[in-house]
């Protein structure tokens, strides 16, 4: 874990700021009480309330621990780090096979929303249709996450209410 971390926040220090930009959008939105720390409890809450992220993280007690690394029930910027490099950085292109390292890519609704594997593609192979997959509706991996953040942020926030369900499907209509 330790040498996870440290690749973690190295790949952090050399990235573009529109990766460093979207960290901190990410960190900020867990943090709902501005206090620059997120609950690890919470936090736990939101990967299991997140069907592509409990997939990802599947030993999550541990990971928990292994994350907060003073042991004091918060997150700092730092310990986030590692979790946002691990769902990142770690995604490789299904089309050219490269390694997407944090990059603005694209993913496949369907597949995000069905919480298995995605099927994401670098910018290049999507524009080029490098690539066979049995779905057609793509969208930005970033916008994906900030969606499903967004959501279980709702779902927190009005318990008891389900009057309304809001399960829009992607809007991209296929021509
Ligand atoms: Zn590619
Ligand atoms: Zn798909």
């Amino acid at each position: 874990m330790e040498e996870f971390r440290a690749e973690a926040l190295e790949y952090y220090n050399n990235s573009s700021t529109q990766v460093k930009d979207l960290a901190i959008k990410f960190f900020n939105y867990l943090d709902s009480d501005d206090d620059s720390t997120i609950r690890v409890a919470e936090f736990a809450a939101f990967i299991r309330g997140n069907r592509f992220l409990s997939r990802m993280l599947i030993n999550d007690q541990e990971l928990f621990a292994s994350m907060d690394r003073n042991g004091n029930g918060n997150l700092d910027f730092n310990e986030f780090i590692t979790f946002f490099f691990m769902v990142f950085a770690t995604c490789e292109c299904d089309g050219c096979g490269k390694k997407l390292k944090g990059q603005q890519h694209l993913t496949c609704t369907t597949c995000f929303a069905q919480g298995s594997e995605t099927f994401d593609l670098c910018s290049t192979c999507f524009s080029s249709r490098n690539y066979a997959h049995q779905h057609t509706e793509f969208q930005s991996f970033e916008t994906l996450m900030f969606q499903s953040i967004a959501q279980v942020h709702q779902d927190s926030s009005d318990k008891g209410d389900k009057s309304q369900s809001t399960k829009e499907r992607g809007v991209c209509h296929t021509v």
